[in-house]
């Protein structure tokens, strides 16, 4: 180890001791980076020479950090984290710390620069080395702060890849702005006329401190501000303590068997006008179980108040948002799929639910507008004797190209040009005497029910090609079928997406 201080290094750990600085900020000075120095500065100034045994007793708050790096503050600020995060009861293994200090350090910082360039006798030259060298407050409270938090909460600090856990801690000085006050209207009344600033509330920003620590010069800032001006009656406080964890993505596939059930919940003044919604009865159990703070639904596209989704059902995913638990096993799944399908007969999930990545929630976007779709409709021909055995024709009909205007039911939303579909086949049977009775629809002795298997490029208005909407679809089946065609009801029977 290097025991023998350099001369320069004991001439600015004097001068900054005998201004006021904590030990930890002397070591900052001088641009040391190890880590244990933070964790134990009194052994190490002593064996280095710096110091002294009995020299520093440290009762008073530091002229620079304010205590951000003095043990007799962070004491109380360790404590207070792990009451904080033990309260949260976030069960992730790992954390990562940001912290953020009071505005005046840097403003501190330069101060005793410029005191210290006037008054030892050192170099210019040298003295930028050690300038360039500082090491800044938030990591040297890294060092020795991130051990005992480790210890007390059991948890892992991440310190090269961000952890999902972030703790954010909030240092705050009351008599910053008062000690900066003049130095700061100063600054804004000269450059008020150059620069015509929007007003800001907040004079004493971080913004507005590098501007004015660019535009000053050291003697400005002396002519300015004593060294005793900025000596500190207290130390830093926890303004603010806050714990939140990124997002987790839970996702699979659903089947929708009511013709009465929206995707979302449907709200008017954030009033639910609905009992309950597709995202309702697939998203709150699983929100409850993570224990989120919020959720955003997110599927492969949408369906209709009345349209029903089976077979192998309609990717989606769930957004969950500040979970608590995120330890989510696949028993635990299971068992959330079981409980969700048995809790409701509206719709059920298909597939295993699955932990996802924001790359698989990518193929769910863009799987929105490459597929295609299935669909099945019931449909009926009103009196149309004699066009019925054309239905056969639709099996042949192969990439059929329509072109659709926004439909009339959707016109309010979105009005936008014309677009071009294409259905890809089309497989069409007359619906068996047997079958019609199953049918709760009022049947007149000249309709003729049929059922349309067909295949379409995602994006195509089903609805619309069957009955034509006033003539915005064309060709729809009214053409095909030269009669007056109607949907009586619309399934979607797949969607192809390698999911999830
Ligand atoms: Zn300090």
């Amino acid at each position: 180890m290097n025991t023998g201080a350099t001369e320069e290094e004991r001439k600015i750990f004097h001068f900054l001791k005998s201004q006021g600085c904590c030990l930890r900020c002397c070591f900052r000075f001088i641009g040391c980076r190890t880590a244990e120095y933070y964790c134990k500065p009194y052994e190490f100034a002593v064996q280095l020479n710096y110091a002294n045994e009995g020299d520093f007793t440290e009762k008073t708050p530091c002229i620079a950090c304010l205590g951000v790096l003095q043990d007799k503050a962070q004491e109380n600020v360790v404590t207070k984290i792990v009451e904080k995060v033990k309260e949260k009861d976030y069960d992730c293994k790992t954390f990562t710390c940001a912290l953020i200090i009071p505005v005046s350090v840097k403003l501190r910082e330069h101060i005793l620069y410029a005191y210290m360039s006037k008054e030892i006798d050192m170099h210019d030259y040298v003295l930028n080395t050690f300038k360039m060298k500082l090491q800044n407050v938030k990591d040297s409270w890294k060092s020795f702060i991130i051990p005992q938090l480790e210890q007390a909460t059991g948890k892992r600090a991440d310190l090269s890849t961000p952890s999902p856990f972030l703790i954010e801690i909030f240092l705050a000085y009351a008599d910053d702005e008062l000690i900066f006050s003049g130095l700061m209207n100063e600054h804004k009344e000269t450059n008020y006329k150059q620069r015509k600033r929007k007003c800001n509330n907040n004079k004493f920003s971080r913004k507005n401190v590098d501007n004015l620590l660019i535009e000053t010069t050291d003697e400005q800032l002396m002519q300015h501000i004593k060294i005793s001006q900025i000596t500190p009656k207290t130390f830093v406080h926890v303004d603010d303590i806050l714990c939140s964890h990124s997002s987790l993505f839970i996702g699979g596939r659903y089947n929708k068997f009511s013709r009465k059930l929206s995707q979302t919940p449907w709200l008017i003044n954030g009033e639910k006008k609905v009992e309950t919604s597709v995202q309702d009865l697939l998203c709150n159990p699983i929100a409850e179980i993570v224990k989120a703070e919020s959720i955003k639904f997110l599927s492969s596209g949408r369906e209709d108040v009345d349209v029903r989704n089976i077979y192998n059902g309609r990717p989606f995913a769930v957004e969950l948002l500040n979970p608590h638990m995120t330890d989510i096993t696949t028993e635990i799944l299971a068992h959330l799929t079981e409980s969700i399908n048995q809790s409701t007969k509206q719709v059920q999930i298909t597939s295993s639910l699955k932990i996802l990545t924001r790359f698989d929630l990518k193929k769910l976007k863009e799987g929105e507008n490459v597929k295609t779709k299935f669909y099945r409709a019931l449909c009926v021909c009103r009196n149309a004797s004699e066009n019925l055995s054309q239905l056969e024709h639709l099996n042949k009909l192969k990439n059929v190209k329509i072109i659709q205007k926004t439909p009339v039911r959707v016109l309010h939303r979105r009005p936008l040009s014309p677009r071009t579909r294409i259905i890809y086949e089309m497989r069409a049977r007359w619906v068996k005497p047997h079958e019609l009775k199953l049918l709760h629809t009022t049947v007149e002795s000249n309709d003729s029910f049929f059922v349309l298997d067909v295949k379409t490029q995602a994006g195509t208005y089903v609805k619309e090609f069957v009955h034509g909407d006033f003539g915005r679809t064309k060709p729809s089946l009214c053409d095909f079928l030269n009669a007056e065609v109607d949907i009586i009801a619309l399934d979607v029977t797949s969607i192809n997406l390698n999911w999830p």
